[in-house]
């Protein structure tokens, strides 16, 4: 049994596929040289024409059978995520399949509406002859570059809307997590081909990939790396769409339904062993409930069965991070009321357990306060009021998203005003990442462009502005030459566009039609 030590691209070009929970080697899967990145961007370049002239509901119909096909492979799909991420069978299933299925199938629907050309209606139109339109427009090559956290969902999320808005992807998959690359690969052969194509690798695959250069970069993964994608980027002018990590926090109102908001905040902070970009890290819990709040959190985190519930880590970084942070957090003081590093399964031969961790007594000092853990670790910090929860939750760390945890609509409304996330729910937490009725995109830090949702369609498109003339000999009041009646016309213009009241507005536009007569039969 070989141990995990380095997920690294080895120098005959293969990746390891590891479980987690054992460290056995389950697969080598090859991987591609970077010298060979550009060729797979040129070849993708070839055949986008070809996909971005398909019309948007023809393409749908086309992505419509991956979607079936992730359907007919659910189980065994959910089988080698799991064996490879360490995450439970369930949370496989619903989080990877069910998660990538959602999208798919609201995307599948909305991408022929949004893409549709849109009818502009020019100021004065009708008057001057004037009609446009807005086209939206695939980019050509899109490189998408994901992580290894929900290696399908995030795959899916970084690649449905730029494929659906016609552009050719060239997908780079996290190569902590290569065997369900190949899954990527196998569900996106359905298109036709070139159209999607996979390739395997560590990050100077995905350095060459940005470095190619492709049209647009869709981009999933760490703040570290999304600036050096940037940096090469812009090099090449190519425009990114990052979605980065969080340090997400939840505050939990005074008014809270205690036994609701425990059940919500343990699966918020402990799905996927919170190596989630939307985990709650942060709980402001008022003083007046937080007791009560404090002991059903430690109760409910208690049933937990790891290996049912809740999976191991997936990756020797995150626990190391995790590590640090709880040791750091407990030499300045903080209190770890249930789990840490001795707690339930143990990290043997090279295996990633780490038990949810629950710690208090918070200070502003400790790592696990100000950076992104991305592991089971929920801290829990108790506030006067609401004021001081919402104050901390937008000062302590950045919030890729973000909850508001109360009874009282008012209050909800009022503190949803005052948060600064990319996404804010009420009484639920990390849903909506895969809701593509909304976008998906960060604040600050946690990133910037949009995922999802009609905006994320549009993210992958190049409005092209098309205008042409109703009347189509007539000569523009604006060209040459610039004699007495052209000059009096863009006054009249200036009158019109310029005027507060309809009597003003009414006078300028007859001046308007009168010169524009003699304008539209000008014989120079
Ligand atoms: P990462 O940044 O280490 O890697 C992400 C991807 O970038 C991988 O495919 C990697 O090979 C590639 N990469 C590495 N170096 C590169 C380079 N120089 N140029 C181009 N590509 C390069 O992140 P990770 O560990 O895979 O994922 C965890 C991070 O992702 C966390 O910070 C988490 O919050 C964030 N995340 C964000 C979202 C979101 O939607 N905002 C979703 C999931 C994860």
């Amino acid at each position: 049994m070989a141990t995990r030590t380095s997920r690294k691209s080895s120098s005959n070009g293969t990746l390891k596929s590891f479980n987690p929970r054992t460290g056995e080697v389950l697969r080598e899967i090859s991987s591609v040289a970077p010298g060979q990145v550009r060729d797979y961007v040129e070849q993708a370049r070839k055949v986008a024409p070809e996909w971005a002239a398909i019309d948007p509901a023809g393409r749908a119909r086309h992505m419509r059978e991956i979607r079936v096909r992730l359907k007919d492979r659910a189980d065994e799909i959910a089988e080698i995520v799991s064996a490879e991420t360490g995450k439970p069978h369930h949370e496989s299933l619903a989080h990877e399949v069910m998660g990538s299925l959602f999208l798919l199938t609201y995307l599948e629907h909305l991408a022929p509406k949004v893409l549709k050309p849109k009818r502009l209606i020019p100021v004065l139109g009708p008057i001057l002859g004037y009609k446009a339109r807005m086209e939206f427009r695939p980019f050509g090559v899109v490189g998408c570059i994901t992580p290894w956290n929900f290696p399908i969902t995030n795959t899916f999320l970084a690649t449905a809307s730029p494929l659906f808005a016609g552009n050719a992807v060239v997908v780079k998959p996290s190569e902590v997590t290569p065997a369900s690359g190949e899954i990527i690969r196998d569900l996106l052969d359905v298109l036709p081909s070139g159209v999607a194509t996979v390739i395997q690798g560590g990050g100077e695959v995905g350095a060459a990939l940005v470095d190619a250069p492709c049209d647009k970069i869709s981009f999933i993964g760490s703040p570290p790396t999304g600036r050096k994608i940037c940096e090469t980027a812009a090099k090449h002018l190519t425009p990114v769409v990052m979605e980065l990590g969080g340090k997400d926090s939840a505050i939990i109102c005074s008014d809270a339904d205690v036994d609701l908001t425990s059940s919500g905040i343990v699966w918020g902070a402990f799905a996927n062993a919170g190596q989630v970009c939307a985990s709650i890290e942060r709980a402001y819990v008022v003083d007046a409930i937080a007791d009560d709040f404090q002991e059903q959190v430690v109760a409910k985190v208690a049933r937990l069965q790891q290996g049912e519930d809740f999976g191991s880590l997936t990756f020797k970084r995150q626990l190391d991070i995790v590590t640090d942070q709880v040791a750091d957090a407990v030499k300045k003081g903080a209190t770890i009321l249930t789990g840490g590093p001795e707690a339930g399964k143990r990290n043997e031969n090279g295996t990633l357990w780490y038990a949810p961790t629950v710690i208090t007594d918070i200070t502003e000092d400790m790592t696990v306060l100000k950076q992104e853990t991305f592991g089971p670790v929920l801290t829990i910090i108790r506030v006067r009021d609401e004021e001081e929860a919402l104050r901390r939750a937008n000062e302590d760390g950045v919030n890729l998203t973000a909850s508001v945890w109360t009874k009282d609509a008012k209050k909800r409304e009022r503190l949803v005003a005052g948060l600064r996330a990319g996404s804010i729910t009420h009484n639920m937490h990390i849903e909506t990442s895969v809701g593509p009725w909304g976008t998906w995109g960060g604040v600050g830090e946690s990133g910037f462009g949009r995922l999802n949702g009609e905006l994320g369609l549009l993210e992958f498109t190049v409005p092209t502005h098309v205008s042409f003339s109703g009347m189509p000999k007539m000569k523009r009041g604006y060209w040459y030459p610039y004699d007495d009646t052209s000059k009096r016309f863009t006054r009249s213009l200036i009158d019109f566009l310029g005027s507060k009241d309809a009597p003003h507005k009414l006078s300028a536009l007859k001046a308007i039609l009168k010169d524009f007569t003699k304008i539209a039969k000008s014989r120079w």
